[in-house]
């Protein structure tokens, strides 16, 4: 590989909106033979809204205001929500984040539990008949959460992601060129299967804790393959830091895009499969 046809191939790169951190990793992309992709912010747009709304008003206040406390896009889409539908918000006296699985709030004397089946069960909450309206959330691609009031179950909120427009098209052009495409994702399997078929994807590793993200890149690396991770939260810059290639989601973290070898601009996914185009390119003019 002679430095100027790699300047050359990098430089096209970064015509097309694909940043390259250096050359070397333009020559790592020509020998990718998977690619990991995170859902939330990578495969969907990572803005999600309140769909539907089990429960009373109450029961929504105590939610919404709970949830003001998180970061995550998914406590976002509930603010709005209750904030539409003229909630007023209430003040927390302690708040904690759960990862991977929910929240925890305290407010005036009631404790707040929003999440997943996990965290209900964590906390020895009887869901009873809620389970059958949650996989009927699921299997549209929502991702459904729990909520709890004093230790006893209150509703459902379910919200849902909608795919990037162009992303069904990346992933036919990434396994085009012989990519083994594997989603990888925090969310219940049943919304990541909805998800991934949508997109025309077969793999789906889910339920995935934010710190475990980065084994499951090494576990598909021990199986001898070389891999890259793609994604924009600071839960996926560990993945994307130990991956062969790792890309950021132009439009996320910070965090990512530091972690990250490449970056695409404006999130387009597009940009990969043309990234491994000019990967390729460049390799063959070199020989
Ligand atoms: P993702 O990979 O989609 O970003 P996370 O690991 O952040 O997923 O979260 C996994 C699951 O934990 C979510 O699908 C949700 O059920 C639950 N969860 C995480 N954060 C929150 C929150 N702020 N409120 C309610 N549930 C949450
Ligand atoms: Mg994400």
């Amino acid at each position: 590989a002679t430095p100027t046809s790699i300047m050359v191939g990098t430089g096209k790169a970064a015509e097309n909106g694909i940043l390259f951190k250096g050359g070397e990793h333009l020559e790592r992309t020509h020998q990718l033979e998977a690619i990991v992709l995170d859902k939330t912010g990578t495969i969907t747009k990572g803005k999600p809204e309140v769909t539907n709304f089990t429960g009373d008003e109450k029961a929504l206040q105590l939610l919404a205001s709970a949830e003001k406390g998180s970061e995550h896009p998914l406590a976002e889409a509930i603010v709005a929500y209750a904030t539409e539908q003229d909630i007023d918000l209430v003040e927390v006296d302690d708040f904690n984040a759960i990862p991977g699985h929910g929240i925890e709030a305290t407010i005036s004397d009631n404790t707040i539990l929003v999440g997943n089946r996990k965290l209900m069960q964590n906390h020895q909450i009887e869901v009873g008949g809620a389970e059958q309206e949650m996989i009927d959330y699921e299997v549209e691609g929502k991702t459904a959460m729990l909520i709890a009031v004093n230790g006893e179950y209150r509703g459902i909120v379910a919200v849902a992601d909608t795919i990037k427009e162009t992303a069904p098209q990346a992933i036919r052009e990434l396994k085009k060129e012989g990519l083994e495409v594997i989603m990888l994702t925090g969310d219940n399997e049943r919304t990541a299967q909805a998800i991934a078929k949508q997109v025309g994807i077969d793999q789906v590793i889910a339920q995935v804790l934010p710190e475990e993200k980065a084994d499951k890149v090494k576990e598909i690396q021990l199986q001898g393959k070389k891999v890259a991770m793609v994604g924009d939260g600071v839960n996926d810059a560990p993945a994307l830091a130990i991956a062969d290639i790792g890309i950021a989601i132009g439009t996320g973290t910070e965090v990512a895009i530091e972690a990250a070898d490449v970056t695409i601009l404006g999130g387009e996914l597009l940009l990969i499969p043309k990234a491994i185009k000019i990967s390729h390119a460049t390799i063959k003019n070199i020989r």
